[in-house]
């Protein structure tokens, strides 16, 4: 075991380096504190804009910079590498592992900001044939996905297999499904036409799958509205009040509204739908009996903290309190929150702290290029209008991170002209799951007599090479 513990100052340990916890080690830059950073991923990431890396209009590096060098300048700030697996909260400890062994940082202030991951409510084997968006590797894997059924259906020895991988089914219809839908349905009718010369793209159909009645529930009527017409202008096709009850990897089964059950034949299938808490909600809750919701979000107190532990915070998507949303600003907002009681409480110990407020800066989805929907308090627009704030708020964004100059110019790649510039996919992505399944089935027919032994072919090998 590693002991991490760099002095005497007051330490603060942040786990997590999403919006929240960053945005908590950023306000402490000038705080005489000591600040370790803990993360499973070497990089931030913006996850709003992993739509875009999964469908070929950004690269990963302009959504994910490194968190050391964005911490590179704040010399109160320490970078550690590793999984967090628990947390003592009697020591104070925070235990972290990678493959070389387990770090140990003692803390005298805690902020915990490890986030959410996908739900796919209690059948986790969807997951294979389903992959959520909740990562890099998430989206890089579904740009594989993507990009390389369009590959396979120019290939595909048959009518019926080719709709097969031209079909498309997006599970969930929040602004991250709504976002991924729009940007298949753009690559099949605009980006991709005439690419491929044995197969015409415009025939792809994208299913939109959601138990709700409408699209982008959380927003105004007027505005789901709005953007379900927009979908439906842009070739995607909407299941709304139907669950999805099964996902193998040559179909999807749906219930829909009547209670009749549907199979649709797809080649790939995304799961935007559902999120469940960091399992560190868990852990926390055990050592100090605060509640979880539905979620797995642990309740916290007013100013953030748990039961008992006024050192300790929770913010962000792994956090309950108000119905509050698990939306960037929350997080933002909770990280900053907490960086400012630590300062208050080693500027005046025993002083009170204020309760957190959330303010609500609005929320806005893309559908497609020149459409989104946005919502401000009262102001409620669509279309270029819409989408023109969408461009400014996320430019505004990739500003901190110094990415912005390659953003504009992809975005101007893909929005003004036709082209994707960050297609790349690794034979691995396109070929591997093929692979498997072709080999699958070649077991299968072992299993029946049908092959001999060592009659696969090379699709049949995983690639190595
Ligand atoms: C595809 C997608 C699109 C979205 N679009 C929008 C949008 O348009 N607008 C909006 O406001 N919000 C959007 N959100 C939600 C928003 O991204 C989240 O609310 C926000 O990221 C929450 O911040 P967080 O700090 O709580 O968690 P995260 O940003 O998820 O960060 C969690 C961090 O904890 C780390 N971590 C997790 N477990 C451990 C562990 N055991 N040990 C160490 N480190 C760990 C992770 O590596 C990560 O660095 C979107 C989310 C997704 C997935």
């Amino acid at each position: 075991m590693v002991a991490n513990n760099h002095g005497s100052t007051h330490r603060v340990a942040v786990i997590g380096s999403g919006f929240g916890g960053l945005a908590a080690a950023r306000s402490l830059a000038r705080v005489e504190v000591e600040v370790t950073l803990i993360s499973r991923t070497s990089h931030h990431l913006f996850q709003p804009l992993l739509y875009q890396v999964a469908t070929g209009v950004l690269s990963e590096g302009e959504i994910a910079p490194s968190t050391r060098d964005v911490l590179r300048r704040q010399r109160n700030a320490h970078v550690v590498l590793g999984k967090v697996v628990d947390i003592d909260l009697a020591r104070r400890q925070v235990y972290s592992r990678t493959v070389l062994g387990t770090t140990v940082t003692p803390y005298d202030s805690l902020v915990v900001a490890a986030g959410a991951g996908q739900s796919y409510f209690g059948n986790p084997q969807f997951a294979e044939f389903a992959p959520g968006m909740k990562t890099i590797d998430d989206a890089l894997e579904l740009r594989g996905r993507i990009f390389g059924a369009f590959e396979l259906a120019e290939l595909a020895p048959d009518e019926r297999e080719r709709e097969r991988l031209m079909t498309f089914v997006v599970v969930g219809a929040g602004p991250t499904g709504v976002e991924m839908a729009g940007q298949i349905a753009e690559l099949a009718h605009r980006t991709l036409v005439g690419a491929f010369r044995d197969l015409d793209t415009r025939t792809a159909r994208i299913l939109l799958v959601d138990g709700a009645e409408h699209v982008l529930p959380m927003f105004a009527p007027s505005l789901s509205l709005a953007a379900e017409a927009q979908l439906r202008d842009i070739g995607v096709t909407l299941h709304l009040g139907s669950r999805v009850v099964d996902v193998s990897a040559r179909q999807v089964t749906l219930v829909g509204p009547d209670g009749a059950a549907e199979t649709l034949p797809s080649g790939t299938c995304i799961w935007a739908a559902g999120v469940e808490a960091s399992p560190l909600a868990r852990l926390l809750a055990e050592q100090t009996g605060a509640s979880l919701d539905r979620a797995g979000r642990i309740a916290v107190g007013a100013d953030l903290t748990l039961p008992g532990h006024p050192e300790v915070y929770v913010v962000g998507d792994m956090m309950s309190l108000d119905a509050l949303p698990g939306v960037a600003q929350v997080a933002i907002q909770g990280g900053r929150h907490a960086a400012a009681s630590i300062r208050t409480r080693l500027d005046a110990p025993g002083a009170p702290v204020a309760p957190f407020r959330y303010r609500n800066k609005g929320s806005m989805a893309t559908i497609s290029r020149f459409h989104a929907v946005a919502e401000m308090g009262r102001v409620r627009l669509r279309g270029p209008a819409a989408w023109g704030i969408w461009l400014g708020v996320h430019l505004a964004y990739l500003v901190g991170f110094g990415n912005r100059a390659a953003a504009v110019f992809h975005w101007t790649v893909s929005f003004l002209g036709r082209r994707r510039s960050q297609r790349t996919s690794s034979y691995q992505q396109v070929f591997g799951r093929l692979a498997l399944e072709l080999a699958g089935r070649e077991v299968a027919a072992r299993a029946r007599g049908e092959v001999a032994a060592g009659d696969a072919g090379d699709d049949a090998q995983p690639a190595a090479s």
